[in-house]
């Protein structure tokens, strides 16, 4: 059963998320203050905490795969944190050999399918709608699916890069992920693109045979090899753009965890770093995640319901 439970925290940083009428500064409910969303009264209240909490604008928003799950596409870790069976691609493992670009290409070209055809959910679009009346000041994504922009977000700080885009290893330019579907489509008459179980990095599981004989095409630039524009495991977030999400965070008001368990730490250290600067955090998320503790709301249910729930609380858009 989905559980919603808002716990303390909020000592000393009321201040940071301004004031609620009906409450001081102050969510509803004390340290350890728990209900449940299914017909429970106390449970919808708390709801309306986090809504007073966004209502006072300056969020920023940071999105895990818990946010795209309601697309189709698949989460790593399911509600209850464990991890589920998948081998992701390493980023050493790609760049060190040919074969095994090969095969990633090979079960990407059946993966992309999927990815692409993809569409936002409920969540996706209330984050949307957030960010067009003005509360939400920046996006930060976990997800590789280009679902905020497919639902009218803008400036997206898409911290894992992109599926939709692919970067040569050689000359660093990047081209659009349609295009390379189009020339493999050539390279490969004939080839299988149904079937497989899809990954949420867009790779597919396929035997070995299914994907011998695959062809491989090179950047058209400078004929060195393509990688998906993505952070793989194993590659480190480029600076850069971690910094310009850090500033994101710590001008906050508000850092909103979306349908992420935290436990990576190119995810989690927002979290902590919104807590060393005195930006609340609230996190909606099904299941427990690492930066739980650090959170003053803490909503445990679908984002599906949850997000257009929290906008038919806020006032109607001007
Ligand atoms: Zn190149």
């Amino acid at each position: 059963m989905a559980e919603l439970a808002l716990t303390g925290g909020l000592d000393g940083r009321a201040d940071r998320i301004g004031s609620d009428p009906g409450t001081d500064g102050r969510l509803t409910g004390g340290p350890g203050v728990a209900g449940s969303v299914a017909g429970d009264r106390a449970g919808r209240d708390l709801l309306g905490g986090l809504a007073s909490v966004v209502a006072c604008a300056g969020v920023v928003i940071l999105s895990g795969a818990g946010l795209s799950t309601e697309s189709g596409i698949p989460d790593y870790r399911g509600p209850t944190g464990r991890a589920r069976r998948a081998e992701p691609m390493t980023y050493q493992t790609f760049t060190a050999s040919a074969a095994a670009r090969g095969r990633y290409w090979a079960r990407s070209h059946r993966g992309w399918r999927h990815i692409a055809s993809a569409l936002p959910n409920a969540g996706h679009l209330a984050v949307a709608e957030l960010q067009r009346r003005g509360l939400v000041t920046g996006i930060i994504t976990q997800n590789v699916d280009g679902l905020h922009e497919a639902a009218g977000a803008r400036d997206v700080t898409e911290l894992h890069g992109s599926l939709h885009r692919v970067v040569c290893l050689g000359c660093g330019q990047r081209t659009a992920r349609t295009e390379l579907d189009r020339r493999l489509a050539i390279a490969n008459p004939g080839w299988r693109v149904s079937g497989g179980v899809i990954k949420p990095d867009g790779d597919a599981d396929l035997t070995d045979d299914e994907v011998a004989g695959f062809r491989v095409v090179d950047c058209l630039q400078c004929g060195g090899a393509l990688k998906p524009d993505v952070v793989f495991f194993g590659e480190n977030v480029p600076p850069p753009r971690v910094a310009g999400a850090r500033m994101l965070v710590e001008s906050a008001r508000c850092l909103l965890v979306l349908g992420s368990s935290l436990t990576v730490m190119s995810g989690y250290r927002f979290v902590r770093d919104a807590a060393r600067h005195g930006v609340a955090v609230a996190i909606v998320n099904q299941g427990p995640t690492r930066g739980d503790h650090l959170a003053s709301v803490l909503v445990d249910a679908p984002l599906g319901s949850a997000l257009p729930d929290l906008l038919r609380r806020l006032s109607p858009a001007a």
